[in-house]
């Protein structure tokens, strides 16, 4: 079967890659596994929240991001013509006052090389098909190229996105968790991009919204996403497609779309959004980035979960390493450390998405914003991750939306 390496990765997104950095440079054996070919596409709006860019800057990225990417300086909440509220990033103590538009081709092959600069090995294509855990290592069985390959080593990271065929079949993860589900395309020839990127509530089903996320000044990521229903007794749309295709005919796009050109297939997939009930470990094993359920419940991004978690999991398999206790109990610490930082940001968001994201709520919510600067504050703050997302369930915020005082 080969040698016993120290870590073997499976997924090469920004999770994947993420953590495959940081624990190749502690200097362990980490070969990391895709079934893609790199420079390979994702489906995404690609947008880089200020979390997302202050971890790529930790692994020494964010220069080479600024020539490959469009930096955006505000956000627009559109819920109809007239109700807009515009608001620049906010500063903070830590992460840059910007975001970033990076197409997923691009980024995800950047994070790798930096990755495999730092001394992981990369295989791909190889998709693998099970993980076996033993008392004294983790054999994995893939494909590659048509013929069957093996590989073992003393602990694995499992950061293969939405793909939950595995964590089930595993018995890691119990059922298929509920998910949110996305489409988008690029399109080129747009007229009236500015430096914003636009979140539209407009010819969309609630909760759910449709972006507008800028690649040039004249070029955007375009798309739109839907979670389950709130209400049992409501349908939820009949797919990510059709949401999108509502959104593309809705008033606030007629001018912008007027010359424009799609320059790629209109491409859907699923989003995790469990965390806060989703299982992080198991034997040997270790869950980063969406794998462990950790796309944010309020506007689905994830790359920035996915990279802050691949960094912690690096940090707390230091020790691991050094105690050799790669055991449930071994592990269980890291599923603390994940609850520490993200816990309540799940449990509030979904709350914020339950309580605001209705029709009834959503336009009175936009208008309180529009009439108080601190709320407006707030809610881009809780938006980008950058405050704590239960300050807005607080009253005082709840009258200010439900009778503008
Ligand atoms: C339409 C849409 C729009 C989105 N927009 C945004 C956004 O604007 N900003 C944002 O932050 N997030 C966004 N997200 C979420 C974001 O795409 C994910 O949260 C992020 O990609 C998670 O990173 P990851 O590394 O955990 O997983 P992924 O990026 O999904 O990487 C998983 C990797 O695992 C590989 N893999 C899967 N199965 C196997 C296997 N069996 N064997 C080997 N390799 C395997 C895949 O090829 C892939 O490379 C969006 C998602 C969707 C669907």
């Amino acid at each position: 079967m080969g040698t016993m390496h120290d870590v073997i990765i499976v997924g090469a997104g920004p999770g994947g890659s993420s953590t495959a950095h940081y624990l190749a440079k502690q200097g362990l054996d980490v070969v990391l596994l895709d079934k893609s070919e790199f420079p390979r596409d994702k489906t995404c709006g690609d947008a880089l929240t200020p979390r997302a860019l202050n971890v790529l800057d930790d692994m020494g990225l964010l220069g080479e991001l600024h020539s490959i990417g469009q930096r955006i300086n505000g956000l627009e909440i559109h819920v109809s013509r007239d109700t807009v509220i515009t608001a620049p990033i906010p500063e903070h103590a830590i992460y840059p006052n910007y975001m970033m538009i990076v197409p997923r081709l691009k980024l995800d092959n950047l994070i790798l090389q930096g990755a495999i600069e730092s001394g992981a090995k990369f295989q791909s294509p190889v998709r693998v098909r099970s993980i076996e855990q033993n008392p004294d290592g983790v054999v994995i069985r893939g494909d590659h190229k048509g013929q069957s390959i093996t590989a073992q080593a003393r602990l694995v990271i499992l950061s293969i996105g939405a793909n939950i065929k595995i964590p089930l079949r595993m018995g890691i993860l119990k059922k298929a968790p509920t998910m949110i589900k996305a489409a988008r395309g690029y399109y080129e020839g747009l007229a009236g991009l500015n430096e914003n990127i636009q979140a539209h509530f407009e010819n969309i089903p609630l909760p759910g919204y449709g972006w507008v996320f800028p690649t040039s000044q004249t070029a955007a990521n375009i798309g739109a996403g839907f979670w389950k229903p709130f209400l049992p007794w409501k349908k939820p749309p009949t797919s990510a497609r059709a949401v999108m295709d509502d959104f593309l005919s809705s008033p606030a796009l007629k001018d912008m779309l007027a010359n424009a050109e799609l320059v790629s297939p209109i491409k859907g997939y699923p989003l995790r959004i469990d965390f806060a009930t989703a299982p992080t470990f198991s034997d040997r094993v270790l869950l980063v980035g969406e794998t462990a359920g950790l796309v944010s419940p309020l506007t689905g991004e994830g790359i920035d979960l996915a990279l802050e978690s691949g960094k912690l999991a690096a940090e707390y398999l230091e020790v691991v390493f050094r105690l050799g206790d790669f055991s449930s109990h071994g592990l269980q610490g890291y599923d603390t450390l994940l609850r520490d930082h993200f816990q309540r940001l799940f449990i509030f968001s979904s709350r914020i998405r339950q309580i605001y994201i209705n029709p009834i709520l959503m336009n009175r919510t936009v208008r309180a914003a529009q009439k108080f600067p601190e709320l407006k504050s707030l809610l881009i703050n809780v938006m980008m991750g950058e405050s704590d997302a239960a300050n807005m369930v607080d009253l005082p915020v709840i009258r200010k939306v439900l009778f503008n005082v």
